[in-house]
């Protein structure tokens, strides 16, 4: 599989090359054009596989093919990570592979003053990246709203169940239109994780590496 086999749009497919990427990784290669497809997603799959890319890349590839459409009042992709560091990777990675489209990005996340973080959010953005718990508060104080939001991605589920994320997690998804793309990868299945994905993804494929 090559990258242009996946079916990815020319800006995104453009950055993928000048990072120099030279083939997709397999996590890429499965899951890719499945995401592509809209469908939902359960990937198992470590850190160091490519996995950010996996579900950057086709989120990217969205927003490039509806840049003519209104942006969206809220946001119109959220992903949660456990930590600061992987959400601030994210969003950096967001950047680095959307370099020709310019994302709207805010990182949501705790030990960072909140009053900038609710200023990006109401002009509306492309994606949130966020810790759960600083969310949770933004949406619970009414500062935001997940109204528009298509696709959430879960990243490192396992690191949030750990880090005892889940209550969290549950309420959060509860607030996002049920009419939405879900993605979730985990290095690993506990059962915690496979009835979140059982609540709250729909039909997925699962892509394991
Ligand atoms: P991740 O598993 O998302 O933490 O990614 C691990 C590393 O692999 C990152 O430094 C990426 O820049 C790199 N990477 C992701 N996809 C590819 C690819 N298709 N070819 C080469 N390197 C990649």
């Amino acid at each position: 599989t090559t990258f242009n086999d996946l079916g990815l749009a020319e800006p995104v497919l453009k950055a993928v090359k000048s990072e120099g990427y030279d083939t997709p990784t397999p996590i890429q290669a499965q899951a890719i054009p499945i995401m592509i497809a809209g469908r939902d997603v359960l990937g198992i799959a470590q850190t160091g596989t490519g996995k950010t890319a996996a579900f950057v890349l086709p989120q990217l590839d969205r927003l490039a093919r509806n840049r003519r459409k209104p942006r969206p009042k809220t946001a119109a992709v959220l992903i949660l990570a456990p930590t600061r560091e992987l959400a601030s990777q994210i969003a950096d990675s967001i950047r680095t592979y959307g370099r020709a489209l310019k994302p709207s990005i805010a990182i949501v996340i705790g030990g960072a003053k909140p009053g900038p973080q609710i200023r990006t959010l109401a002009n509306g953005v492309d994606f949130i990246v966020a810790t759960p718990g600083r969310l949770l508060d933004h949406l619970e104080s009414g500062a935001v709203t997940l109204q528009d939001t298509g696709s959430v991605v879960l990243d490192e589920a396992d690191q949030m169940l750990d880090l005892g994320f889940m209550p969290t997690i549950r309420k959060i998804l509860g607030r996002v239109p049920s009419q939405r793309q879900t993605l979730l990868f985990s290095a690993t299945m506990p059962k915690q994780i496979r009835s979140l994905a059982n609540d709250f993804l729909s039909d997925p494929a699962e892509v394991s590496v």
